[in-house]
């Protein structure tokens, strides 16, 4: 069958990374002239874009492989792919364990989509892990918004932590040049893209790794240049960036976030844990009071910015005394939201070979715990939000309640108010905050003049 009359489907798990590369591997199959489907079991080209942070995430896509297999059977042509990070993580192996499967493709091969495929459309299977240079991005992604949108900044990281496998599946760093960055940012504002947030797995290392990095001991393209750099591409009034490393978040970051009124204050900063010891045993290059000091820093600078981060529990050889730190750092600082996960072995990492593991009782007692004083903490800090004018940028209309629009506000927080979609889609809007909840808000909004969507 010529590509032309084939149909695709995608289906993405995990991170912000993965969706942004199978927009990107969306975009390319559309100029094949493959067309999407949203059914995975109509379409001719089936690709999964895989995770594998943690063992329940790289479960899933054995379970629709499975059946995806079966219809092989019944459908020869049918074309089965797999991408992203358990593509990597497995390769050849993962042919072994489905035979079925037509391309195995990691991360660093998403932008070279078109050529793998017209090599299985010749009758071959293909294994595509080998660590290369990322193309930069010639296709324009198939984006899921029309109004904010991903763009990388930079893949891989070069950082070691103990529990991660994302430098062995992402591989190393690898920034694009800022004038990649600011074309595809120019592209975003001329179709009508207002918010654009900045990707990266350790995005505050971006730019050590471009030619003539360093100049007279100074990174010459840090991310915080770059944040100035594209800080005036027109069309464009919000910007937003993630995922932050305590180890380079500098104070010369806080000040110019502060100073870039198109940055909004919400700031993504992973601490993992409260202990210094599990700390140094995950190696993430800082301490508890290093990463208190950068919260005091931006709240310095920015009382009222959002903090959102991760936190693992159950590492190996975690105390309870130990686990207690976390929970006083959390109670501390107050996070609006807090991303939490019990500990899980990875292969390949250091930390999973140690023989300190935890029980899964200990580590499911510890998250349920964890879980209760986020919620608590999260509504404590919502509060601020009441009787307030926050200003929402209009992506939807909600899907639970036709009468209302809603939106993010600077904060990140998402937001509910009465409007009509069509007139308000893309737009600012001033909204007066009447009820408040953990992770959301409802409101009312202000006259504002209609501007055409
Ligand atoms: S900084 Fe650490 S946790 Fe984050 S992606 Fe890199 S290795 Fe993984």
């Amino acid at each position: 069958m010529v590509a032309s009359a084939r149909q695709y489907h995608i289906t993405t798990f995990g991170c912000q990374m993965n969706k942004a590369d199978s927009e990107r591997m969306a975009g390319i199959l559309d100029t094949m002239g493959l067309t999407w489907t949203d059914d995975p079991y109509q379409a001719d080209v089936v690709l999964y874009n895989t995770c594998t942070i943690r063992d329940n995430a790289e479960q899933k896509v054995y379970s629709y492989l499975g059946r995806q297999a079966i219809r092989k059977h019944e459908q020869p042509d049918l074309t089965l792919i797999v991408a992203g990070c358990v593509a990597q993580q497995e390769g050849e192996a993962l042919l072994r364990r489905v035979p079925e499967l037509d391309l195995v493709m990691g991360p660093q091969h998403a932008n070279r989509l078109q050529d793998l495929l017209e090599q299985v459309f010749e009758g071959n299977q293909v294994v595509a892990t080998d660590a290369v240079d990322i193309m930069e991005d010639i296709t324009k992604p198939r984006r899921d918004s029309t109004i904010t949108a991903w763009v990388n900044v930079i893949y891989g990281c070069n950082e070691r932590c103990t529990y991660c496998v994302v430098p062995g599946v992402r591989g190393v760093e690898q920034s694009r040049t800022p004038a990649a960055i600011r074309a595809e940012m120019e592209d975003l504002g001329r179709r009508g893209f207002k918010e654009v947030t900045l990707l990266g797995q350790n995005i505050d290392a971006y730019g050590r790794d471009l030619p003539g990095a360093t100049l007279e001991g100074r990174h010459q393209h840090t991310f915080t240049d770059l944040l100035t750099y594209v800080h005036d591409v027109p069309g464009i009034e919000r910007l937003r960036f993630a995922t932050s490393h305590p180890r380079y978040f500098t104070e010369r970051l806080i000040r110019t976030c502060a100073e870039l009124p198109k940055v909004c204050e919400h700031f993504h900063i992973p601490f993992q844990s409260g202990d210094n010891d599990v700390l140094k045993a995950m190696a993430r290059g800082y301490t508890h009071e290093k990463y208190r000091r950068i919260i005091d820093t931006v709240r310095r600078y920015m009382p009222d910015a959002a903090i959102s981060a991760d936190a693992i529990v159950g590492f190996p050889g975690e105390t309870e005394a130990q686990f207690q730190r976390t929970l006083d750092l959390v109670n501390d600082i107050a996070f609006d939201q807090l991303n939490t996960a019990a500990y899980s072995p990875r292969p390949g990492t250091p930390a999973a070979q140690w023989d300190n593991q935890l029980s899964e009782e200990v580590k499911a007692d510890r998250l349920q715990r964890l879980n209760h004083l986020v919620n608590t903490k999260a509504a404590e800090r919502s509060q601020r939000y009441q009787g307030r004018i926050e200003e929402v940028l209009v992506e939807a209309a909600n899907p639970k309640n036709p009468t209302q629009v809603m939106g993010r506000t600077q904060g990140n927080r998402l937001t509910f108010f009465p409007g009509d979609f069509a007139t308000l889609k893309r737009q600012l809007v001033p909204v007066k905050i009447t009820t408040v909840r953990p992770f959301s808000l409802t409101g009312e909004p202000l006259q504002v003049a209609a501007i055409a969507g």
